[in-house]
C-alpha cells in the first residue's frame, strides 16, 4: 500500500530525516514510535505531500504510484488521509460542516453512507452534529478530526499522536476505535508517544531515533525487546 525508500527531508540546512525506508501493507496497522523530535510528524507530513523530499533518490510509493511530487490535495483524492497532531478542526464550524469539509477533497459528493460510517465509529459526533467544533472536548475534537478524515473514504489513514492530551480512559476508547476502523478495511500508519498502546494494537512497528529508523519488526517482538522496554515502555 505504502513504501518509502531512501527518504531524506530537511528544514533549511538541518536534516530531519536520513534515508528512511518503511513499508505499510494493505490491512495492517503499523506504528512509528520514537522520542520527541525524532522526526515522526515530519515523516507523516512528507507522506501526505505537505513537505517534499530533499534528495532525488527519496521515493514514496502509494498503491504502486510515486507520490513524492504530487500535491497534498491530489494525494487525498488518491485515498490517503492525514489526521495531524493537535487535531486542527475548524473551531467556528459545526461538527456537520467539519465532516463535510473532509469529503471536499475527494471525487464524488458525500452521501448518507459516509456520514453513517462516521456515526458508526463515533456515535458521540452524531449527538453533537450542530455543535460548534471549538466547543467540543479534546477527546471529541480528536474524534471529529478522525471522522473528518474518514469522510474522504481513505484506503490509508495517517494518525499523528491521537492520544495526545487525553485522559487515560478516553485514550483506550480512541485506540479501540482505531482498531475498529482498521477491521472495517482501512490500513493505518500510527505515530504515537504512547508506545505501549501503539504496540498493543499494531501488527508491526518502526522505531525512529534522530531521523533514522533504528529498529523494526513485529509489534509483539518489539514489545519484548529490552532496549525498547527501557527507552519507550518506561521499564
Ligand atoms: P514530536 O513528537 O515532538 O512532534 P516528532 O518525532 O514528530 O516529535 P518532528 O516534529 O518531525 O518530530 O521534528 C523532527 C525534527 O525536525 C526536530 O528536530 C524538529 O525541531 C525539526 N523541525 C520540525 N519542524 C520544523 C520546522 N518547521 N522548521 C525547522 N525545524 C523543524
Amino acid at each position: 500500500m505504502l513504501k518509502l525508500e531512501k527518504l531524506e527531508v530537511s528544514y533549511g540546512s538541518i536534516k530531519a530525516l536520513h534515508s528512511i525506508a518503511l513499508e505499510v501493507k494493505k490491512g495492517e496497522i503499523v506504528a512509528l514510535i520514537g522520542a520527541n523530535g525524532a522526526g515522526k510528524s515530519t515523516t507523516l507530513r512528507t507522506i501526505s505531500g505537505l513537505l517534499k523530499p530533499s534528495n532525488k533518490e527519496g521515493k514514496i510509493r502509494f498503491k504502486d504510484k510515486e507520490i513524492q511530487s504530487v500535491s497534498p490535495h491530489k494525494i487525498v483524492e488518491m485515498g490517503l488521509s492525514h489526521v495531524p497532531e493537535g487535531r486542527r478542526v475548524f473551531p467556528d464550524m459545526s461538527v456537520y460542516e467539519n465532516l463535510l469539509m473532509g469529503a471536499h477533497s475527494r471525487k464524488g459528493k458525500p452521501d448518507q453512507t459516509d456520514f453513517d460510517r462516521v456515526y458508526h465509529h463515533f456515535p458521540r459526533l452524531k449527538e453533537r452534529i450542530k455543535q460548534m467544533a471549538g466547543t467540543l472536548s479534546g477527546g471529541e475534537q480528536q474524534m471529529l478530526a478522525m471522522g473528518r478524515a474518514l469522510m474522504a473514504r481513505p484506503d490509508l489513514l495517517l494518525l499523528d499522536e491521537p492520544s495526545m492530551g487525553l485522559a487515560p480512559m478516553l485514550v483506550e476508547e480512541i485506540f479501540h476505535i482505531i482498531e475498529d476502523i482498521n477491521v472495517a478495511g482501512t490500513t493505518i500508519l500510527l505515530v504515537e508517544q504512547n508506545a505501549h498502546l501503539a504496540l498493543e494494537i499494531s501488527n508491526r512497528a518502526y522505531v525512529l531515533e534522530t531521523g533514522e529508523i533504528v529498529l523494526d519488526g513485529q509489534a509483539q517482538d518489539l514489545a519484548q525487546n529490552e532496549n525498547i522496554r527501557k527507552s519507550y515502555l518506561g521499564e
